[in-house]
């Protein structure tokens, strides 16, 4: 019987790796090597946020250990890179050839399909990722049409039938319940339930002592409480189920200095290395609306994100890679200011948010959008290094899902591929969806003048500087319906001291690495 090799990657951890299943196929389990490599190149690629390095090697030793204990046997190898520690493995078990599943990220599958082989002189079968619903069914067969997130997120819904009734209809009635959604929290009688959290094992405890001791990181490993086993993933996903779906729709918008997490789900660290399935995750929310568990609107707002924008997302990276990374339709240049590194800024949502950020390595839709993303593209900064900014800082970040989302939703830079306009907003909408301006130094209500608050002087200034091009898209065109009040004197008012804030802001001396 031959010798054959299965890698699986650190993002990889499914519960049926179709790599495993293939490999069963061809031989016996006795003769199969699994093999899983902790690459020293990969994890200092930036300095990343430690919590996620924590997460990331602890998901996937225990994964080794629960293959060892499924039959496998597994060679867990810590190496200089991922090509070496294969190299070495090969070299040791000799293998017929080598089964791997196709990598989400660009680099590591054009690795994957054009060095791969030739690095280890045994041919490579390279097996279609299976992590997404849109690698097992194509829901987007119409090329000529112009792809946006509803017709995407409908085809995959009427493809797997979800939430979809007999007749074909979407259940409730309507496709989208965003009316109904997108609320401020109440000012008081709402309890915010705290989301389940998990003792580290022996297992993290040692990879917790591990990171802490790298030269450079985010934040803190200590206080590392996520999941790092699918049975602990999925006690996460249960809990959301029963503890915040219900309340997910409304307050999906809502922000709070009281609560990080509010309603969201926290699950995409999990989703994000294999432990949770986007479909099964989408069948059971489906399920606790059929039980009475959440309303309709609820269901769907959650189904829309991890069926509907997840999908997407990762559609629209494969589309616009490689050019993505380095897409800059504003043309802007300015380094990230060092408040994105300590949080030491008067502006309170960002310097809430950054500390959560920094502390965590989370912060929900909303803030990475409106708060973060909406700063950075109103002061005008790269957004190279607001995506490696992204991509170091938090616990759920992979090229595919930050790049994205911070380069085409956050920042509008890739030519309104992803968004059809900028996502720009004064204090107001903070304001409206938060409780940060309550505690500011600076006031939302004012556009110029001392106590004015930033995002209210960046955005009439961005405004101001982008009009033909923003009055073009009909879609942006009634953002700048405004100008037309401003007077000469408010409006030099405005880029005076747009110009000089800016101006004050100390960057951060290595803000593109
Ligand atoms: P919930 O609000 O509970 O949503 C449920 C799930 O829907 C998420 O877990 C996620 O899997 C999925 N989802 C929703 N929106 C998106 C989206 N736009 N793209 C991809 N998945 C989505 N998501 C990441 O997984 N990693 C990132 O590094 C990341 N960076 C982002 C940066 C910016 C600027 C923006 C605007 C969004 C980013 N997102 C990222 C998407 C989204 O913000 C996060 O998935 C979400 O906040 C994760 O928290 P949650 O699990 O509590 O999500
Ligand atoms: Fe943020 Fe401005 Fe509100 Fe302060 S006033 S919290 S800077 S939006």
């Amino acid at each position: 019987m031959p010798h054959i090799s299965v890698w699986i990657l650190g993002d990889q951890l499914l519960a049926a790796h179709p790599a495993l299943a293939a490999a069963e196929a061809l031989t016996d389990r006795a003769n199969i090597r699994v093999v899983l490599v902790e690459s020293a190149q990969r994890l200092a690629r930036l300095p990343y946020q430690r919590k996620k390095l924590v997460l990331l090697l602890s998901a996937m030793r225990h994964y080794a250990e629960e293959l060892r204990k499924a039959g496998f046997t597994v060679e867990y190898v810590r190496a200089a890179t991922a090509g070496e520690g294969l190299r070495r493995h090969v070299a040791a078990w000799q293998p017929e050839r080598l089964l791997t599943m196709a990598a989400a990220e660009y680099g590591g599958r054009r690795f994957q399909q054009e060095r791969l082989a030739g690095l280890l002189g045994v041919p490579v079968d390279l097996l279609p990722n299976t992590q997404f619903l849109s690698g097992r069914h194509d829901p987007y067969p119409q090329p000529d049409k112009r792809v946006i997130l509803e017709n995407f997120y409908r085809s995959l819904r009427r493809h797997w039938k979800l939430l979809i009734d007999d007749a074909g209809a979407p259940v409730g009635g309507a496709w989208n319940f965003d009316q109904e959604n997108r609320k401020p929290l109440p000012k008081s009688g709402l309890a915010i339930p705290e989301p389940v959290r998990f003792t580290p094992d022996a297992i993290t405890q040692a990879v917790m002592a591990e990171v802490a001791a790298l030269p450079q990181g985010v934040g803190d490993s200590g206080g590392f409480d996520l999941a790092v086993t699918r049975a602990d993933a999925e006690t996460a996903f249960e809990d959301f189920i029963r503890h915040r779906l219900h309340a997910f729709g409304p307050y999906e918008d809502a922000m709070s200095r009281h609560s990080a997490v509010l309603f969201h789900s926290l699950l995409s660290p999990y989703m994000n290395i294999g432990l949770l399935d986007p479909l099964v995750m989408a069948r059971r929310a489906e399920q606790a609306y059929r039980d009475g568990l959440a309303p309709i609107a609820s269901v769907e707002g959650f189904v829309r994100q991890v069926v509907g924008w997840r999908e997407y997302i990762y559609w629209q990276y494969w589309q616009q890679m490689p050019g993505l990374l380095a897409a800059n339709s504003w043309q802007h240049t300015r380094s990230m200011p060092q408040f994105f590194w300590d949080g030491a800024t008067e502006m309170n949502c960002l310097h809430h948010v950054v500390d959560r950020v920094i502390a965590t390595g989370y912060s929900h839709h909303i803030e990475r959008l409106m708060v973060i993303c909406n700063f950075c593209l109103l002061a005008g900064i790269d957004p190279a290094a607001v995506n490696a900014w992204f991509l170091a800082f938090y616990v759920d970040a992979y090229e595919w899902v930050v790049a994205p989302n911070v380069i085409g939703m956050g920042l509008n830079a890739d030519g309104g591929q992803i968004a059809t306009k900028p996502y720009i907003a004064s204090a107001n909408y903070i304001n409206k969806m938060s409780d940060y301006c309550a505690g500011c130094r600076f006031n939302p209500k004012q556009r110029t003048g001392k106590e004015a608050c930033p995002y209210n002087f960046l955005y009439w200034n961005f405004l101001l500087e982008h009009e033909e091009t923003l009055r073009a898209n009909p879609r942006s065109g009634p953002a700048v319906l405004g100008l037309k009040h401003l007077s000469p004197a408010e409006r030099s008012a405005v880029r005076d001291q747009a110009t000089n804030f800016l101006a004050s802001l100390p960057a951060y001396k290595d803000s593109k690495e």
